[in-house]
């Protein structure tokens, strides 16, 4: 009894044996197997959900029956580019509003992908862009306060905070270009920054201020000075032309732009514009100009140019004599919402 009992106790422990040798051997080869399966599958080609990216951060601000262009773009691996075919829903923008728009796009094998962009939808800006004129800042470390040129980089942050707040919007020049045309409508409360010069207090206390809100300027710099500081990656920091070398008073003690040939003016726009990435967008050194300069400046493919002489931007204003809003020392928070409103 006890050999026959220790007999059907081996003959168990060979069966329990055999089972774990084969519920292993099973498991390893379908591990193997899934292992392999997704190599298979990307021999074949596989066409795969579009991508659609979002161009622009945060929120889009559009006046009221103004198109909707989808700040966003739409890959697909397989149909390549299908931006122009985002449809937008979830916005009307015949009516003020907030919106959250919905982007959704499909591809060829029908796989759709779908992005969500927040929109206010507000009346259109009917008393003019106002484009405001900076130039020095300081904090009393490194920068001292020399005129009413030189704004307190306090004051700077505190009208940033400011213009975020009240969720300003920032056109594009190409957006006040068309809207000098009369093609596009802006939103109230719509403004542009511009920056004179391009000194070192504009790139060591301003940039940092303009990154913290992520409030885009422009830099108007004399490239023949200052054009080494040109980086086409800074981010908030359009760089466009205040000359190369014509930012220097000529025989009359106005400035050289108004003194030199148009051949001369032709040659320093041109180097300048290469020296800053391209630059299309001029400022008149001193705020001086004549025909000539106009002339050249058409020329080398500029589209706007600024003056000093105070006020806004409307449709139908020559592109070459545009106003500007000086931003001074000294006033008050009040004051300088008065001058955006
Ligand atoms: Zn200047």
């Amino acid at each position: 009894m006890k050999k026959n009992k220790g007999k059907k106790i081996n003959k168990i422990y060979v069966y329990i044996l055999g089972l774990v040798v084969i519920t292993v051997l099973v498991l390893f080869l379908s591990a193997k197997r899934t292992q392999e399966e997704p190599l298979k599958e990307e021999n074949v080609a596989k066409d795969l959900v579009p991508v659609i990216s979002l161009s622009e951060e945060g929120t889009t601000v559009l006046a009221v029956g103004e198109e909707y262009i989808p700040r966003a773009t739409a890959l697909d691996n397989e149909d390549g580019d299908l931006t122009g075919k985002i449809k937008v829903s979830g916005i009307d923008t015949n009516k003020p509003g907030k919106y959250e728009a919905i982007l959704e796009v499909k591809d060829s094998a029908g796989n759709m992908a779908t992005a969500k962009q927040n929109i206010i939808v507000r009346n259109e800006l009917t008393n003019g862009l106002p484009v405001l004129m900076y130039h020095f800042f300081y904090d009393n470390i490194t920068y001292y306060g020399e005129d009413s040129n030189w704004l307190n980089i306090n004051d700077f942050e505190e009208q940033l905070k400011y213009l975020t707040e009240n969720e300003y919007y920032f056109p594009t020049w190409d957006e006040v270009d068309n809207f000098i045309d009369g093609k596009i409508k802006l939103p109230e409360k719509s403004v542009v920054l511009t920056v004179d010069d391009g000194d070192a207090s504009f790139f060591d206390l301003a940039v940092p201020m303009l990154q913290k809100y992520k409030v885009p300027a422009t830099i108007f710099v004399i490239s023949e000075w200052y054009g080494w500081r040109y980086n086409a990656d800074m981010k908030y920091v359009i760089f466009e032309s205040h000359s190369h070398s014509m930012h220097e008073s000529g025989a009359n003690g106005k400035g050289r732009m108004v003194n030199w040939s148009k051949e001369k003016i032709v040659e320093d726009l041109k180097l300048s514009s290469n020296t800053l990435g391209g630059a299309n967008i001029y400022c008149y050194p001193f705020g001086h100009y004549n025909d000539t300069a106009i002339e050249a400046l058409k020329e080398t493919g500029y589209k706007m140019a600024f003056t000093i002489v105070g006020g806004r931007v409307s449709a139908g204003y020559n592109k070459y004599t545009l106003p500007r809003v000086r931003v001074s020392a000294g006033n008050s928070l009040n004051y300088f919402a008065s001058s955006v409103k």
